[in-house]
């Protein structure tokens, strides 16, 4: 009913706007940013403080979206439900009770039994659609009670449900948006409202044509808030978080890496598409077509400033190589067939097949008769299902005689910069520092971005300080590019 109240609204197009604050900003709140009362006092200051953030989206809050998950699951792998749900509530209900409002109260209880009912019919069944419904419970509960502290903290705030604008296709737990619709409908659902209040809405879901709830993909709300940012022609998108900004590694993996101050759109899509998981890997693609600057800062230390991405960055020289990043559980598969000798099509119909099933393949090496490809188990959809399904394996090997290898436990090393492929010496000096480890795959000459390797995840830390050490501490990539 409120889909086709908006859509029906003849609202001129945006740019006519007059009256409407022409280019709002955006600001996204993590998970652990929304995570507790004191958390959201951060957000809330945040808002306070910046009166062009006009439009909010939440993640759902630290811990819940896991539990979700093993919620969607319960019928592969049996739990408590009635447990599950309570120690949601623990998580939510300490929010609800600081806003202390009998509305408040209600509307969580009643979002909560509603998924107490899914939950029940997840233990009899499971596919994707349920698993999304239930995945988006996090975001939903999260939206109405961020909107509500807000407006506790004096700040007028307007709940708009992101199902009523986020249109994606049907592919459940990792679901593409459709940019157009969700132009016309962001415009039509925010924009009336943005004069007067902040907007909040969810992060990570959207719904499909018919209706159906979907998912962006684990880390979506990123995602969510660069989608929203284009529709809407934001100035710019702030993403709070946990960390300062952009590190040259994780920092959770080496205490030494220092923010970026300044990375450009390619310098930061790189990074998000191989693992830094500060972004997810799609946030760029919107900013980079709309041109929106994006601003990755600290919740909880607003004031230490942060990473700004740009089209381009703003240092006069550039260092070869500025950040490694890494993407965990991927999966190595291996095709083996002496069909493949001098063979023409047989790569192009394993792609098809692989296509078939939805797969992104990352990284591809081939000799005479064989093909190992990389697939990222991570972000193939929402519950982090295997990809390689037995209908799936069964298509390959029906391709004629092949020997199909897989190997798990791997984790892709990403080196990331610019010119990696017209800069003398760097391969010999990264396998130089990385003599003592085997690098399972190597690919180097596609993009003059990025450098990867697949290496067991057990030694992809080390991997990632010796590059670090010999390339990143002691600045002296310079030296490399001599
Ligand atoms: P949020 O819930 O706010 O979206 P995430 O956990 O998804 O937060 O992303 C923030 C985390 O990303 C950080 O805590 C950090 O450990 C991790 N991370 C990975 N790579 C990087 C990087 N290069 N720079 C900063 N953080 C990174
Ligand atoms: N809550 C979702 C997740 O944990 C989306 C997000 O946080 O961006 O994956
Ligand atoms: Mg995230």
């Amino acid at each position: 009913m409120l889909v086709s109240f908006f859509i029906n609204l003849k609202l001129p197009a945006l740019q006519k706007v007059g009256a409407y604050m022409m280019h709002p900003v955006v600001a996204k709140f993590g998970g652990t940013s929304v995570a507790n009362v004191s958390a959201l006092e951060h957000c809330a200051d945040i808002i306070l403080s910046s009166p062009d953030i006009k439009v909010v989206v939440v993640s759902a809050q630290s811990g819940v979206t896991n539990l979700l998950v093993k919620l969607a699951k319960a019928l592969k792998q049996p739990v408590d439900i009635k447990a599950l749900i309570q120690e949601i509530q623990s998580i939510v209900m300490p929010i609800a009770e600081y806003i202390n409002l009998p509305a408040v109260y209600d509307k969580l209880q009643k979002l909560l039994s509603e998924l107490m009912t899914l939950g029940q019919i997840s233990t009899r069944m499971y596919n994707q659609q349920i698993a999304d419904e239930i995945l988006s419970f996090g975001e939903r509960i999260s939206a109405m009670l961020v909107s509500e502290f807000l407006a506790r903290k004096h700040i007028p705030t307007k709940y708009i449900p992101a199902k009523w604008f986020m249109k994606t296709d049907s592919h459940h737990g990792q679901a593409k948006p459709d940019t157009k619709a969700i132009s016309q409908q962001a415009a039509q659902a925010i924009y009336p409202y943005v004069n007067e209040y902040v907007v909040v809405t969810e992060g990570f879901i959207g719904s499909d044509e018919q209706g159906n709830t979907t998912t962006l993909g684990r880390g979506g709300s990123d995602f969510s808030g660069a989608l929203i940012s284009e529709a809407i022609g934001a100035k710019s998108l702030q993403i709070w978080t946990d960390v300062n900004g952009i590190y040259q590694v994780d920092p959770r993996t080496t205490s030494k890496a220092c923010v970026i101050d300044s990375l450009s759109f390619n310098e930061a899509a790189e990074l998000a598409t191989f693992g830094a998981k500060v972004l997810h890997p799609a946030t760029l693609w919107p900013a980079i077509r709309a041109n929106i600057h994006v601003f990755v800062g600290s919740t909880f230390s607003p004031k230490q400033g942060g990473s700004w991405i740009t089209p381009k960055q703003k240092a006069v020289q550039t260092p070869v190589i500025r950040a490694i990043a890494e993407r965990k559980n991927q999966t190595l598969l291996t095709i083996k067939s002496f069909d493949m000798f001098h063979a023409k099509g047989f790569l192009a119909r394993v792609f098809s097949v692989l296509s078939k099933h939805n797969i992104g393949v990352d990284l591809v090496t081939t000799s005479e008769v064989s093909i190992a490809l990389t697939l990222d188990n991570t972000t193939g959809c929402s519950t982090g299902d295997s990809l390689l399904t037995p209908a799936l394996l069964a298509e390959l090997k029906a391709l004629g005689q092949v020997d199909i290898q897989i190997q798990n436990g791997l984790s892709l090393v990403a080196v990331i910069g610019n010119q990696l492929n017209e800069t003398k010496g760097i391969s010999g000096a990264l396998f130089a520092c990385l003599k003592n480890y085997n690098i399972r795959l190597f690919c180097h000459g596609a993009s003059g971005h990025n450098i990867c390797m697949l290496v067991d995840t057990t030694v992809a830390k080390q991997v990632i300080e010796k590059i670090y050490q010999t390339f990143l501490m002691t600045n002296n990539m310079q030296e490399v590019s001599a």
